[in-house]
């Protein structure tokens, strides 16, 4: 008999993704023995774990919220003059080769009537660099991460950084650094903020 007018159709409802622990270990293993390796010697036994185990940190970053790492951390202020956070060191992956890139971020805003607390600064930036990334597009998430937290009058993003998929792969281009740069509200329309901002970040020290 038909049950389907009486039974209402479960939907499936998506679940945050929760790591299924143990589950890229397999496909490490099988990668090692692809690459000409024996998964069982000893050096490589627990490789596929801690591999598993890195890669989940590595990328953590898909399951962090803005709104939990903020927490509130809001403060009102009468300051209107730039808040630099300088040198913060980052770690992310390239998207395109699965490799490490790595550098430096500064973000610099001009507070309309709010700052957020120093130390979130780069939480928020780890929490777009523990992903497979484009630096151009990490850049821009964090520009638009400090923009959506504080709505503040303006918001700048530099970001310099040296990638593996550049330096392992080729014998040029070992020592050159990318830089990228997201530039909002005040930051975007007049050049003396700007330019205040790269002088600043650029400055030793
Ligand atoms: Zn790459």
């Amino acid at each position: 008999m038909d049950m389907s007018k009486n039974v209402k159709a479960v939907v499936k409802v998506m679940q945050p993704a929760t790591p299924a622990e143990g589950a890229i270990a397999p496909l490490i293993k099988e990668m090692l023995c692809e690459l000409g390796e024996d998964p069982t010697r000893e050096g490589l036994v627990r490789t596929p774990l801690r591999a598993e185990k890195a890669l989940r940190f590595l990328t953590s970053g898909y399951h962090m919220d803005l709104k939990r790492i903020v927490n509130g951390a809001l403060f009102t202020v009468k300051c209107d003059e730039m808040v630099i956070v300088k040198d913060i060191e980052f770690f992310s992956m390239c998207e395109h080769h699965l490799l490490p890139f790595f550098g430096k971020v500064h973000v610099a805003y001009l507070p309309k009537d709010k700052v957020i607390g120093l130390s979130k600064i780069p939480r928020i930036v780890n929490m777009f660099a523990r992903r497979l990334q484009l630096q151009e597009r990490m850049t821009q998430q964090i520009a638009e991460a400090v923009e959506s937290a504080i709505a503040p009058r303006g918001v700048g993003v530099l970001v310099e950084a040296q990638h593996f998929c550049m330096m392992m792969r080729g014998v040029e281009k070992q020592h050159s650094g990318t830089v990228t740069s997201n530039m909002l509200g005040l930051f975007r329309k007049n050049k003396a903020t700007r330019d205040e901002f790269l002088a600043l970040a650029r400055r030793s020290g």
